[in-house]
């Protein structure tokens, strides 16, 4: 309130000087800022700039009368709630008409003024008026929330549109990652299958030329160029595995699971191994990918085995949501310091003498579990076997057919 301190505003408008004493000398006692106007427009002037708790005001002034003062302050948004106390003693008539037609906490005392009416009625507005500026307080406050939450809920839609597109980003270079790699070794292959019959080409037309060593060395190109072929063939698996987007249908487990073992019948038969499953569920899943799985996670089962011949066990357990499987052994286990490690890309574990691999297959299966958006763990330790553990989003929920 300019001009004001943050007492409450009085402005008493009058041009009489012994009216002016007479109502000072009533409002001594409150703690209010008495602002005195003698004239109409000089009360207009004061109400431009300040905010009143009340307004008492003699209706005959020499410019214009009360009545018209107030009109104006009435015309006004920001001055047509100040309170008005008209002062006077012919004009009752004049006062209930102007009433009638006019919004705004209107009142009157008669002259001459009896102290205890004025301050009566100055003690109600004065609360009203303390009421509004707590009210303005709290709108104030609310306004700075608002405002602040408004800046927050600003801030985080940045956020959110700067991590979609960093995963937008990501989403491309995986797939030009995986483009270059599916090109890169397709295009790999073709000279080293070259490189590995001409070999073997050589030792069977030019063998009887080639001593003892040559034959070894003819031997180990094909070795060499035999176990090239089998990381880039697996690479070529992996680069095919499309995170994201790959196409969902009903899904029995349980067709996939019988694939999966035809297509490792050799393995199977020379093993002895022994595979069995629950119930299996139909989940909404990509059908190649699953069996990609199961034969990576059944033909690693066979693989590690121990000196027992393997037991390999296919469990599915229904969870919220969720179709949780479980692929259990008897073979040789894993320590836990590597569980999480065994599922990046060439991390292995032996030598080849003693188990073949690439290092490919897990990191295979995680990025097939993960483009089902599920999640794939083991649970193992040395000589007590593993389980690799599963879990698949059952699909329900999306109503696929
Ligand atoms: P690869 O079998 O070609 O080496 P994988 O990615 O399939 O590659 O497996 C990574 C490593 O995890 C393997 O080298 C092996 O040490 C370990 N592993 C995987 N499956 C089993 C299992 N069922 N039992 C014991 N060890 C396993």
């Amino acid at each position: 309130m300019e001009g004001l301190s943050r007492k409450p505003g009085i402005l008493i408008v009058e041009d009489r000087k012994e009216n002016i004493y007479a109502i000072r000398k009533i409002l001594e006692k409150l703690d209010v800022e008495l602002i005195i106007a003698e004239t109409g427009n000089e009360a207009l002037r004061h109400c431009l700039n300040n905010d009143f708790a009340a307004i008492i005001m003699d209706v005959g002034l020499p410019d214009m009368d009360g009545f018209e003062v107030a009109r104006l302050l009435y015309g006004e948004e920001r001055t047509r709630h100040f309170p008005i106390i008209f002062v006077t003693a012919t004009h009752f008539d004049d006062y209930h008409k102007f009433k009638g037609y006019k919004v705004g906490a209107l009142d009157y005392i008669t002259k001459p003024i009896v102290k205890p009416i004025l301050l009566g009625k100055l003690q109600v507005l004065l609360e009203l008026y303390q009421k509004r500026m707590e009210i303005g307080a709290l709108l104030g406050e609310m306004e700075d929330k608002n405002k602040k939450l408004a800046g927050e809920i600003e801030r985080r839609k940045l956020v959110e549109e700067e991590l979609r597109q960093t995963a937008e980003d990501l989403e491309r270079s995986n797939r030009e990652l995986e483009q270059f790699a599916y090109v890169a070794s397709h295009d790999l292959l073709e000279p080293l299958r070259k490189v590995k019959s001409f070999t073997v080409l050589l030792s069977e037309r030019c063998g009887e030329k080639l001593d003892e060593k040559g034959a070894r060395y003819a031997g180990y190109i094909v070795e060499g160029a035999g176990r090239m072929e089998d990381l880039i063939m697996d690479l070529l698996k992996y680069s095919r595995v499309r995170s994201g987007s790959v196409s969902m249908v009903r899904t029995s487990m349980k067709e996939v699971l019988d694939q999966a073992i035809s297509e490792l019948e050799a393995v199977v038969r020379d093993s002895a191994a022994e595979i069995t499953a629950d119930d299996l569920p139909e989940i909404n899943a990509n059908p190649t990918q699953m069996r990609q799985l199961l034969e990576n996670l059944i033909g690693n089962a066979i693989k590690y085995r121990g000196d027992e011949a393997p037991k390999v066990r296919l469990a599915a357990e229904r969870q919220t949501g969720n179709w949780l499987f479980r692929v259990s052994d008897n073979g040789i286990g894993i320590d836990p310091e590597h569980h999480d490690r065994i599922f990046t890309i060439f991390h292995r574990l032996h030598s080849q003498e003693k188990y073949s691999g690439t290092g490919i297959g897990l990191a295979i299966c995680k990025k097939i579990v993960e483009s089902h958006n599920g999640k794939i763990w083991v649970e193992s330790a040395p000589g007590k076997g593993s389980s690799f553990c599963f879990s698949l989003p059952d699909g329900e929920e999306e109503g696929v057919e």
